[in-house]
C-alpha cells in the first residue's frame, strides 16, 4: 500500500490540474457522495461497451484499491451482437439492450457523459460540459467511427436506410423500412473492406433478411456488393444460400465490379469500381470504418485509422499510461468482435494491475469465437486462437476451426444454442 501511497503523491505533486470535488460530486448521476482520493491511482475508463466493461469487471475486485471512474455516452448498452436476429424479428430488442447495474458496480463512479478531448500532456480528460478529469491511467475502448469514402453518401444523413453497425435505436428506423417494402423489392447490401466491425455481419444480415422476407411470404433479391473478393465463412454461406434462398440472394465481389463507389439517393441506385449501375428498393451500406472518433479528435492514432498498441498490455505506442482495446486497434491477425474485444481486455486489466503492483506481466493467449445465424435454427461459427510473434510486437494466428459445411442440421441447432449460450453468460457478466 505505501508504494500506492507514494505513487499517488508524486502523480498529485506533478499533476498540473485537479477539479473542485464539489464539481465533481455534481457531475456523477450516482455516487454523489464521491471526494477525490489522494491515495489511490486513478483509472479512468472510457466506454462502457464491451471491451470497457469487461475491464471493469476484473477491475471491480480491486476497486477499494483504486479510484475507478467509467465515462460512458449511452444511458443503455444496446450491443450488435445479435442485432441481426432483432432486424429479422427472431428476438425481441429487450434481448440486446441492458441497463446498467450500478449496484454492482461497487466503490466505482459512473459519469454518464461524452469524453470531448483527453490532454496526455496533463492527464485530463475534458468531458461534453467541459468538467476536465485527471488521470493517472486512462482506458479506452469507444468502439469505431465511419468513413464518407463513397460519393454521395454521408453517414450522418438521417433520411438515409441506416447502416446499424453501433448499437443506437436507428434499429427500428431500419425494421420500419424493411416493414415498408412492397411485396416484391430489391435489396442492396454494400459489404465494407476489410478490417470493419465483426466480418461475418454483413453476410450474416443477409440471410436474415431474406429468411424474414420469406416468412413474410414477399418476393426478394438480395444483392451483395462487396468491397473484398472473399469473406469469412464464405462456403457455409453460399450453401445456407443455395439450399434456403436459391437464386435470392447473389454475392458480387470486388473482382467482378462489386466494390460501391457512388451512391444517388433521389433515385435509389449505386455506381459500383467498374461502372456498373444498381437499383433497389431498399439500399443498405455498410460504410468503411475507423478508430473511434475520440481517438482522432486527441490525436491519439498517429493519422493512421487504428490504434498501434503494445499487444502484453494494450498500452497506446508513444502514449505512457494510455490503453486502448476492442474495435478501436489494430489487433494483428484478430478480428474486430466482442469476444475479441472481451478476451483482450481481461489480458489489458490483469496485467495493468500487474504493473501497478510492478508485478511480473503476462505473455497473452487470445481467443475468439464468431457465431453467424441464417435462421432460428441454425448458426455455424469459426473459432481462433491467438498468440504473440517472436518479438511480441504483433497477434498472430495460431489456427482456427470452422463449422464442416455437411454437418447436420442438429449441429448446426446445437451451434444456435451455443451462440445464445456464449452471449448470455456475456451479458450477464458484464452488465447483470
Ligand atoms: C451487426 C453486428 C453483429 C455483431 N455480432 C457479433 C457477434 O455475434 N459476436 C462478436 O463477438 N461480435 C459481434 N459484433 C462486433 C462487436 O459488436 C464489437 O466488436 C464490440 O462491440 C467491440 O467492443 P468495443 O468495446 O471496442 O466497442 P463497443 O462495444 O462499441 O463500445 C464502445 C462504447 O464506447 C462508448 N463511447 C464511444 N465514444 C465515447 C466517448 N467519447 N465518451 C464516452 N463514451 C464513448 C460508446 O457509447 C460505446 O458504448 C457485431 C457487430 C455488428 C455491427
Amino acid at each position: 500500500m505505501k508504494k500506492l501511497n507514494n505513487y499517488r503523491r508524486n502523480f498529485l505533486k506533478n499533476s498540473s490540474y485537479f477539479i473542485s470535488s464539489l464539481l465533481f460530486s455534481s457531475i456523477f448521476k450516482i455516487n454523489t457522495s464521491y471526494s477525490k482520493s489522494k491515495l489511490k491511482p486513478r483509472i479512468i475508463i472510457v466506454g462502457f461497451g464491451i471491451g470497457g466493461a469487461t475491464c471493469i469487471s476484473y477491475l471491480l475486485k480491486f476497486s477499494k484499491n483504486f479510484d475507478i471512474i467509467v465515462i460512458e455516452k449511452n444511458e443503455r448498452i444496446q450491443t450488435c451482437p445479435m442485432s441481426n436476429l432483432v432486424i429479422a424479428d427472431i428476438i425481441p430488442y429487450s434481448y440486446i439492450s441492458h441497463d446498467f447495474d450500478y449496484m454492482r458496480l461497487k466503490n466505482i463512479k459512473f459519469l454518464n457523459s461524452s469524453v470531448k478531448t483527453i490532454y496526455t500532456s496533463k492527464k485530463i480528460i475534458e468531458t461534453e460540459d467541459s468538467s476536465k478529469i485527471d488521470y493517472d491511467y486512462l482506458i479506452l475502448s469507444p468502439g469505431i467511427n465511419f468513413k464518407n469514402d463513397i460519393d454521395g453518401y454521408n453517414h450522418k444523413d438521417r433520411t438515409i436506410i441506416p447502416h446499424c453497425w453501433n448499437g443506437t435505436k436507428d434499429l427500428f428506423k431500419f425494421k420500419k423500412r424493411l416493414n415498408d417494402l412492397e411485396k416484391k423489392s430489391t435489396i442492396i447490401i454494400s459489404a465494407p473492406d476489410y478490417p470493419y466491425r465483426c466480418p461475418p455481419a454483413p453476410y450474416e444480415r443477409a440471410s436474415l433478411l431474406a429468411n424474414f422476407l420469406k416468412r413474410k411470404k414477399k418476393k426478394f433479391k438480395i444483392l451483395i456488393l462487396d468491397s473484398k473478393d472473399s469473406f469469412t465463412k464464405k462456403e457455409i454461406f453460399l450453401n445456407e444460400w443455395r439450399n434456403y434462398h436459391k437464386e435470392s440472394i447473389e454475392w458480387i465481389p470486388k473482382s467482378k465490379g462489386g466494390k460501391v463507389t457512388y451512391f444517388n439517393k433521389k433515385e435509389n441506385y449505386v455506381k459500383t469500381s467498374n461502372g456498373s449501375k444498381f437499383k433497389a428498393d431498399f439500399i443498405n451500406i455498410i460504410p468503411n470504418q475507423k478508430a473511434a472518433d475520440i481517438l482522432t479528435r486527441s490525436k491519439l492514432n498517429g493519422n493512421k485509422d487504428w490504434c498501434d498498441v503494445n499487444p502484453m498490455t494494450f498500452e497506446l505506442k508513444n502514449f505512457r499510461n494510455i490503453f486502448v482495446v476492442g474495435d478501436s486497434i489494430d489487433a494483428g491477425d484478430m478480428p474486430k468482435s466482442a469476444f475479441s474485444a472481451n478476451s483482450q481486455a481481461k489480458i489489458l486489466a490483469t496485467n495493468l494491475v500487474n504493473r501497478i503492483y510492478e508485478k511480473d506481466i503476462l505473455s497473452p493467449v487470445f481467443l475468439n469465437t464468431c457465431y453467424s445465424f441464417s435462421s432460428s435454427k441454425r448458426a455455424f461459427s469459426i473459432t481462433s486462437w491467438y498468440k504473440l510473434n517472436k518479438k511480441k510486437t504483433r497477434i498472430v494466428s495460431l489456427g482456427s476451426s470452422t463449422t464442416k459445411v455437411d454437418a447436420l442440421s442438429h449441429q448446426y441447432y446445437d451451434e444456435t444454442r451455443q451462440a445464445y449460450g456464449w452471449y448470455e453468460n456475456l451479458v450477464k457478466t458484464l452488465y447483470g
